[in-house]
């Protein structure tokens, strides 16, 4: 095997060359030279499948095809436009960035990393993207897939969550760069991560950096990258009481620091832990939520929703309340406008399963 600089030029050779000959990947936003389109793209592509990314994007662009037009839309529209995307706080950051190009920089994105990186939303991955595919930078990308590639390729036994192990990786990511193409470089390693060196099962038959490999010479590839932490998940209890009549419910949107921000949602009583709904009709939140002449009609059974740091338990009660009912924060809404509202994508599903289509 070679030793560290021949195993670098190696690495960075062999790379352009798969891109060159063998990388069939497509995407709408592959080879796009305009940094609103570009910054868009990874703003989606953020803890999204590519698959699902690129009927958000496709859709994003036909609305809002320049960055004015997505800082003039109203909010609730561009909230609309992401529901069933998750991760909502890249929505909000989205709309402020866009605001702030065109009343701090004219409308023009900027065009220094140093720049770049100032914007909300924007990390050092997505600012080495948009550096590099927009204006031809030097800066290399780094995220959990090239992480897994270079750990696996040189054997890093350094874990990638830890400060030393991000240091050492950041260095020798830009060190594997190709300076006079860092655009197609950085295309060719995320599209080898997402095709050949896949987290589950790398296709090393198949692979030209094989005979240098670290990690497919020890017959090591599921054990890189090391992490030092597991992520600790907490547990959610939310039951939504999907109350009024049968042509109009009580709706709020979401305003705190939370999940699913500026969404709307039914009228929610959350625990920490699961009970059942007799349980749940006697708490106070929910006594002093709700009349007592409210007839549950139905209740669905537990639909579990999986997010990076929490795990949500939801369960649907189907509430039937009296003409004249008001409910504390929450406003009665005809069935008719629904549609027209942002959701949290289980919320919506449910209420289409129910036959009372709100998408
Ligand atoms: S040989 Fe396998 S583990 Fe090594 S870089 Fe190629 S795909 Fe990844």
């Amino acid at each position: 095997m070679l030793s560290t600089p021949k195993k670098r030029s190696f690495f960075t050779r062999e790379l352009l060359h798969w891109n060159a000959r063998f990388n069939h990947r497509d995407m709408p936003w592959k080879h796009e030279k305009d940094p609103y389109k570009i910054w868009l793209s990874e703003i989606i592509l953020q803890q999204t499948r590519v698959e699902q990314g690129r009927e958000y994007y496709n859709r994003f662009v036909h609305a809002y095809p320049t960055v004015e037009q997505l800082a003039v839309a109203k909010d609730d529209d561009v909230y609309k436009l992401w529901e069933g995307l998750g991760y909502y706080s890249r929505c909000k950051n989205l709309l402020h960035t866009a605001r702030e190009i065109v009343n701090k920089y004219a409308g023009v994105f900027p065009k220094t990393y140093e720049e770049i990186i100032q914007l909300k939303g924007i990390g050092p991955y997505t600012a080495a993207a948009i550096a590099s595919f927009a204006f031809q930078l030097p800066y290399a990308v780094l995220d959990g897939n090239v992480m897994r590639i270079l750990s696996r390729y040189f054997g890093i036994s350094t874990a990638i969550d830890s400060t030393e192990g991000k240091k050492e990786l950041a260095t020798l990511a830009n060190s594997l760069l190709d300076t006079d193409a860092p655009g197609i470089y950085n295309q060719a390693i995320m599209d080898f991560g997402a095709t050949i060196c896949k987290p589950k099962q790398p296709v090393c038959t198949n692979c030209l950096l094989a005979e240098n490999c670290t990690a497919f010479a020890n017959v090591e590839q599921q054990a890189y990258p090391v992490k030092e932490k597991k992520v600790k998940q907490s547990s959610r209890w939310m039951y939504y009481f999907i109350a009024g009549n049968k042509d109009n419910y009580f709706i709020r949107k979401r305003t705190e620091k939370d999940i699913w921000f500026q969404l709307h949602e039914f009228v929610l009583i959350e625990t920490n832990n699961k009970k059942s709904i007799a349980q749940i009709l006697k708490l106070n939140a929910y006594k002093q939520l709700m009349p007592s002449t409210a007839s549950i009609t139905n209740t669905s059974e537990v639909y579990t929703h999986k997010l990076t740091h929490q795990i949500l338990h939801i369960v649907f009660v189907e509430a039937r309340l009296q003409a004249g009912t008001k409910l504390d924060g929450y406003q009665l809404t005809a069935r008719s406008q629904l549609k027209k509202l942002a959701f949290p994508k289980i919320l919506s599903l449910y209420v289409e399963k129910m036959g009372k289509t709100i998408t």
